[in-house]
């Protein structure tokens, strides 16, 4: 239902004029407007509709305004709208088990932050704590959020329990696709990654590493399923040296993949699992870490110095709790999984196969990346503008992507119907048949 109320270019100046804008140069910026949702639609000023294939930041996994979900957070408002974290709230302690029923067993408490970033912090910092160590190692293509001077910053006592070296050392991950490796299958590409990452620990000192942090399924960066025996090989690689792993759940996680996390899929345990995003998709801002029972009973007997303001708000936990409930009963998580198998991987498959400027397509569930090039054995990626003049063009017949470099992810809301699905990917498929270099 369209909704009267200001016309798109009133919103368009009113927001340039003083809204700063995320990651971007102001003056260029032309932000789409959007008036409201609805499941996986949504509408602008004048009343033109969009497919939603980008759950706005990969986080709308239950789509737009979900009656039992937008009801109990204006149950919650009307009953209390906020407390402090040193509080009990049922609220909060109900979406806490809610969510370690989620995780596999021996994940029994959850820290609540306020978003993915501040996950990854937190886990950081108890798996620093844990292990006494300092160096965190992670992938070169991951995203793991936005913060990471703040607690430095602090003037206080809560500054020097925090105080590390604050250091990160990268490692390249299994990407076949484009391979640092020279492999030419996924079990090169594992083996050698893994060889890859053991040798850059050995090389660091092991007993410097508390923990090696991946995304289960690096999303922003690509997304690139990991190949079978890479994770559970971190893992064994993390025990050999007593480091702890951290499994970044924060796109992939709640549904994303086809499975509740998308480390179900996968054989592997970690010590932390960090979670956001689709947790309440988005609603209210949310995020946390699971924590594994070993790291919890550490704090058991000594002061976790970390906290926030709004850990664990009662808004956002309402919203949660009815986010898990309204997709256990709806069968969400198994809707995803059914429409990247029986749709949208072969519907991409197909796309591959007819359209020269797709190199490479990969995914699962309704997490999905097509990667374009302009020369299909050069892979040369394709480059800003010609990627600018695609989401002109996905735009202008309806369908709202999410672009990130050279490629199309395909991350519509998980509650996506296969017409919807079918209908968003003729129009990918479209709008790549009218590219011209
Ligand atoms: N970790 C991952 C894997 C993410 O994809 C993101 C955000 O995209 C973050 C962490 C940061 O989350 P937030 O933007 O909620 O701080």
């Amino acid at each position: 239902q369209f909704i009267a109320g200001p016309t798109n270019a009133e919103v368009s100046e009113a927001d340039r004029s003083r809204v700063f804008h995320s990651w971007s140069a102001q003056g260029a910026l032309n932000p789409l407007p959007i008036a409201g949702g609805s499941g996986c639609m949504l509408w602008d000023f004048d009343g033109k509709q969009y497919l939603d294939f980008s759950s706005q930041l990969v986080n709308v996994t239950i789509g737009y305004q979900h009656p039992k979900v937008v009801a109990a957070i204006q149950r919650q408002a009307d009953k209390l709208t906020t407390i402090a974290p040193a509080q009990a709230n049922e609220t909060r302690a109900k979406a806490a088990e809610l969510i370690t029923d989620i995780a596999p067993e021996g994940f029994n408490k959850v820290f609540f932050t306020n978003g993915g970033a501040d996950a990854v912090e937190n886990a950081i910092r108890m798996a620093r704590l844990f292990t006494g160590r300092d160096k965190v190692i992670s992938r070169y293509r991951s995203y793991h959020g936005n913060t990471g001077a703040a607690i430095v910053a602090t003037g206080d006592w809560r500054r020097i329990p925090n105080e590390f070296a604050r250091s990160h050392v990268h490692v390249f991950g299994p990407y076949l696709y484009r391979s640092e490796f020279w492999a030419t299958s996924e079990r090169e590409e594992c083996e050698r990654a893994l060889h890859h990452l053991e040798r850059v620990i050995q090389a660091e000192g092991p007993e410097s590493i508390a923990a090696i942090l991946l995304e289960t399924i690096p999303g922003t960066a690509g997304i690139m399923p990991p190949p079978p025996g890479y994770l559970s090989g971190a893992r064994q690689i993390a025990d050999r040296y007593g480091i702890l792993l951290i499994l970044d759940e924060v796109m992939a996680g709640f549904g994303r993949t086809g499975e509740w996390l998308a480390l179900d899929a996968y054989d592997v345990r970690p010590d932390l699992i960090t979670f956001a995003k689709g947790v309440n998709s988005g609603y209210v801002p949310l995020g946390g870490v699971i924590i594994s029972d070993p790291i919890a009973h550490h704090f058991d007997e000594r002061v976790f110095p970390g906290g926030l303001t709004y850990s664990g708000h009662p808004l956002a936990t309402a919203s949660a709790i009815a986010t898990i409930e309204a997709m256990r009963e709806e069968k969400i998580v198994e809707n995803a999984a059914r429409i990247g198998a029986d749709v949208i991987g072969p519907r991409l498959q197909e796309i591959a196969a007819t359209r020269e400027v797709v190199g490479d397509v990969r995914g699962k569930g309704v997490f999905w990346a097509i990667e374009l090039v302009t020369n299909r054995d050069t892979k040369e990626p394709l480059g800003a503008p010609e990627m600018g003049k695609l989401k002109a063009g996905l735009l202008e017949r309806g369908l709202l992507p999410f672009i990130s470099d050279n490629r199309i992810h395909v991350v519509p809301p998980a509650i996506i119907t296969a017409d919807e699905a079918g209908r968003g990917l003729d129009i990918i498929d479209e709008t790549l048949a009218a590219h011209r270099p």
